[in-house]
């Protein structure tokens, strides 16, 4: 894991970075001011005066080249560094043409700046061509260059703002630096998190709703944030994924769930199947499925009993790689279920396509079944599509025993919902497992 501590207040005429230093974090000015300067053989260009909301340090982050000019805090200063590993994440994630314009304007940045230095050097050293002025060519020279270097500001600005509307007039607006910031902070946070073992695994039961007996369960990550608070995943997965942090922690989760899975088996002699959720962004993982079969014979985990859970989204965003994977993961002996089935642009025709063993019901349809007779029929076409087809069925998302009920009515075989059991820890779950049925919450 890199490091992720980068100075963060700076003293008065402390340097920041010098010119040819190579470009590790951009920064946000918080408080303070400080100047850019270039140094021409000992003499003292100031390119800029930066203060609060200002940005310094980007270019070098975007085209990998050395810092081009020197940056000092001038009045003591306080900064949020934006690490170069969070701002090349990004860009490799972005569109490739936004990537390549980005680029291509930082080049052309650069190039202007060697141009006013050529010019400032010429001025300064009285190397204007001849003429009767002999500064003449070379103020003609600089009025271009600075009016090119206006325009393009002005041409970077208009699409930037268009793109993200921003305060008028400003290239950053105050959201825009806010909501970076929070990002910046809480991506430091979670790579800590990982390497200070926050994160942990809770489990929810799935149940045979014939018996009430708990037959698996589903691996639900949770975040014992450093503030006390137990975190759940919507407030960071969507993070975790963007940062590509998901791979590690994917990792973790199925390492941690494929153990729960083997001492449930060989402890206490429960052979429960456990659920993982897999991300999409995993699938770019060119070593998720061998790792993933690495992972279920290292920890002993019974194959058979390990079902991953991937969302429609992943087969419609890429059908060729989903297919490809999923009957490679197949091919490992592990179970495939599909999730929250009916909230993405669920096609029932593509559904054979993919060697699924169990389709799991989102919530929604589940909860609206009591009050809509569509949601009710929903439910029972897909419980029956579900049969035809072969697969398993799982309601998620009961909270009731009327729910419970309505689906033992159509024979779906297991469900899972806070009316058996919320998702808890593993000494919770296996009290859970010590009762002959589970005791209803409802
Ligand atoms: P999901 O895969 O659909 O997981 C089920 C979610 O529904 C869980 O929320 C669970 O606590 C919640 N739930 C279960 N029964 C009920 C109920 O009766 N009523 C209500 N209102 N909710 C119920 P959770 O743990 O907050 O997870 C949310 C989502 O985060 C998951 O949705 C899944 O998409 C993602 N997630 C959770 N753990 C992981 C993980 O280990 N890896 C990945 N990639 N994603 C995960
Ligand atoms: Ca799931
Ligand atoms: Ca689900």
């Amino acid at each position: 894991m890199d490091s992720i501590d980068f100075q963060t207040t700076f003293d008065t005429d402390e340097y920041i970075f010098n010119e040819g230093d190579p470009g590790d974090c951009a920064y946000i000015i918080d408080s303070g001011m400080v100047e850019v300067a270039l140094d021409k053989d000992g003499r003292k260009l100031v390119v800029a005066t930066l203060t609060k909301g200002d940005i310094l340090g980007e270019m070098a982050i975007i085209d990998r080249l050395p810092r081009s000019a020197s940056a000092r805090a001038i009045v003591p200063t306080e900064v949020t560094p934006i690490p170069l590993d969070y701002v090349s994440q990004k860009i490799e994630q972005s569109d490739p043409t936004v990537r390549m314009f980005l680029r291509l304007a930082m080049a052309r940045y650069r190039d202007m700046n060697v141009r006013l230095e050529q010019v400032f050097e010429s001025l300064s050293l009285g190397q204007g061509e001849a003429s009767d002025d002999p500064f003449a060519a070379s103020t003609m020279e600089l009025k271009n260059v600075v009016s090119q270097f206006a325009e393009m500001q002005k041409r970077i600005d208009s699409a930037v703002t268009k793109s993200a509307p921003t305060e008028a007039g400003s290239l950053f607006g105050e959201e825009t630096l806010e909501i970076t910031k929070l990002l910046v902070t809480e991506e430091k946070m979670l790579k800590a998190a990982m390497t200070k073992k926050e994160f942990r695994l809770h489990y929810q039961p799935i149940v045979d709703l014939a018996s009430n007996r708990i037959v698996g369960c589903e691996a639900l990550v949770r975040w014992n944030h450093p503030s006390g608070e137990q975190l759940l995943p919507s407030r960071f997965i969507n993070q975790v994924e963007d940062s590509g942090l998901i791979i590690d922690l994917g990792y973790w989760i199925a390492e941690e769930a494929c153990s729960f899975q083997s001492r449930l088996f060989n402890d206490f002699q429960h052979d429960l199947f456990v659920a993982i959720n897999l991300s999409g962004k995993q699938f770019e993982d060119q070593f998720l499925i061998p790792s993933l079969a690495d992972i279920m014979d290292r920890t002993g985990a019974r194959r058979e009993q390990i079902k991953f859970e991937i969302t429609e989204s992943l087969l419609i965003d890429n059908p060729e790689l989903a297919t490809q994977s999923l009957h490679q993961l197949k091919e490992t002996g592990a179970k495939l279920a599909i999730d929250d089935f009916g909230t993405g642009y669920s096609s029932f025709s593509y559904l054979h396509r993919f060697p699924f063993d169990t389709l799991k019901i989102d919530r929604v349809f589940v909860s609206a079944m009591s009050r809509s007779e569509k949601s009710n029929r929903i439910v029972k076409s897909l419980v029956n599509l579900s049969r035809d087809l072969g697969m398993d069925v799982v309601a998620e998302g009961i909270e009731t025993e009327q729910e419970a009920e309505l689906m033992r009515n159509f024979k779906a075989a297991l469900g899972q919902g806070f009316y058996f059991s919320r998702p808890v820890n593993e000494t919770e779950f296996v009290k859970l497992l010590r009762q002959p049925k589970i005791e209803l919450a409802g």
